[in-house]
């Protein structure tokens, strides 16, 4: 039931021909020209509702508001079940991803452990029973993780495959019968990407769900959904809000049964994210067409100026001739090629890794990615910090691998940084 709190559906929203930049601006506020908006003064955007209940006028309709919100309508009656500014955040991610709706959760891996919940719950089913996931080799560290301590450890079974690789992914779906599929759009520290169109093709054949993390393509780069993915998940606490400020999460599902279960489950485990929180993420996803553009810009100059430096002995980026799917990435990726650059040093002893990483004056050691500052990180002791070192090794991690989060700094105060550090080094 639609109610003055309600953020109505934008002409973004119901207007889909609107291109990404507009929605990813309009999405999710309230429209001035909704019938119940007609002839009142609204706010242009949606206000923070810091509230943990709501009142409703009669004990009655409290009781009528549970009813439906069983039915799965919104209704505003306790915050860890739904809230305005959160539904607002939920609704514009909705209609930029193209999907049946969303979940806002407080992390990143909130919203990738609702996702494997959900993912693996049977249809017609109310209860999580994944039996098989099977996962691409390259994922963040804490995604693997989590998957190996409230999984694999609960006698779900896991198994991997390289993404670049899909005659064994073939192999794979075979022999282990999965019934959840998990990839990063574009991985990391390696960035590696996968084919989403075809992966969820055969994820399908194999009667499975695909869980697609698209945190470092963003909806700028591509749109995992409209290529069959069944839910896709994004750290909103990276590029979508941006600056550094805040920890969130999001999962848009493509089905009613994936977005209800989803949903259901946010409420029982209270991984709920919080209004404020949800204000900022909200904010943030309405400059993300621009940001992105030049972070990439600035990534793709970046990778292209350490190729050429002698104490660098190799640079992945998949908007360089040299990275194995430059022509994929080409194809695939809007025109950009994200804003992560992984380069190695020469020669390298972790001292000098940690050496190079304090003499950086302007670039922030700082274990994110996709903020507006560039940030660097060493994965081993950071985003990789929970992968042994055999599975570092077989991914093919490095011990002089370093990723940098390109900003929107100028390119050449960026460039001037690395480079007086990188004349530091001595090996
Ligand atoms: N997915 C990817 C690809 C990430 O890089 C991260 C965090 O770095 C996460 C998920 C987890 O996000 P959060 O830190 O918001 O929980």
């Amino acid at each position: 039931m639609s109610n003055d709190l309600t953020p109505t559906q934008t002409p973004a929203q119901s207007q889909p021909n609107y291109a990404l930049a507009t929605r990813l601006v309009h999405a999710g506020e309230h429209d001035r020209h909704a019938p119940e908006n007609v002839g009142k003064v609204i706010p242009t955007t949606t206000p923070i509702y810091a509230t943990a209940t709501f009142l409703h006028p009669r004990s009655a309709d409290l009781d009528a508001a549970f009813e439906r919100a069983e039915h799965g309508e919104s209704e505003y009656i306790y915050t860890r079940y739904n809230n305005p500014t959160v539904e607002a955040l939920e609704m514009a991610m909705a209609s930029v991803e193209g999907g049946r709706g969303a979940v806002a959760c407080a992390s990143g891996m909130a919203a990738l452990y609702l996702a494997l919940l959900a993912a693996g719950t049977p249809r017609g089913s109310t209860e999580p029973h994944p039996r098989h996931i099977l996962a691409s080799k390259d994922l963040y560290g804490s995604t693997h993780a989590l998957m190996r301590r409230f999984f694999n450890a609960q006698s779900v079974g896991l198994s991997y495959f390289d993404v670049t690789d899909l005659k064994a992914f073939q192999a794979a779906l075979d022999e282990h019968e999965p019934d959840v599929v998990l990839v990063e759009s574009l991985s990391n520290p390696l960035l590696k990407m996968a084919d989403i169109e075809t992966i969820a093709k055969m994820t399908h054949d194999a009667d499975a769900r695909l869980i697609v993390d698209a945190t470092l393509t963003t909806p700028v780069a591509h749109l995992p959904l409209e290529q069959g993915a069944d839910i896709v998940v994004h750290s909103a606490t990276k590029y979508l809000s941006g600056h550094a400020d805040v920890s969130g999460g999001i999962l848009v599902a493509r089905t009613g049964f994936m977005l209800d279960t989803a949903r259901s489950y946010c409420r029982q485990i209270g991984t709920t994210l919080g209004p404020f929180e949800a204000r900022l993420i909200s904010r943030g996803i309405k400059t993300l067409s621009l940001r992105m553009k030049q972070q990439c810009n600035n990534a793709l100059r970046v990778a292209q100026r350490l190729e050429k430096h002698p104490k660098v002995s190799r640079v992945l980026y998949p908007g360089l001739a040299s990275h194995p799917q430059h022509k994929f990435a080409a194809l695939n990726y809007c025109g950009i090629f994200g804003a992560m650059v992984t380069f190695e040093l020469r020669d390298i002893t972790r001292d000098h890794i940690f050496q190079f990483m304090d003499d950086l004056k302007l670039v922030l050691p700082a274990t994110s990615l996709g903020d507006i500052y560039t940030l660097i990180t060493y994965p081993p002791v950071s985003s990789h910090r929970d992968v042994s070192a055999d599975e570092l090794r077989e991914q093919g991690i490095t011990e002089g691998m370093l990723r940098l989060s390109v900003g929107i700094e100028d390119i050449e105060d960026i460039m001037a940084d690395l480079e007086q550090a990188l004349a530091k080094v001595s090996n």
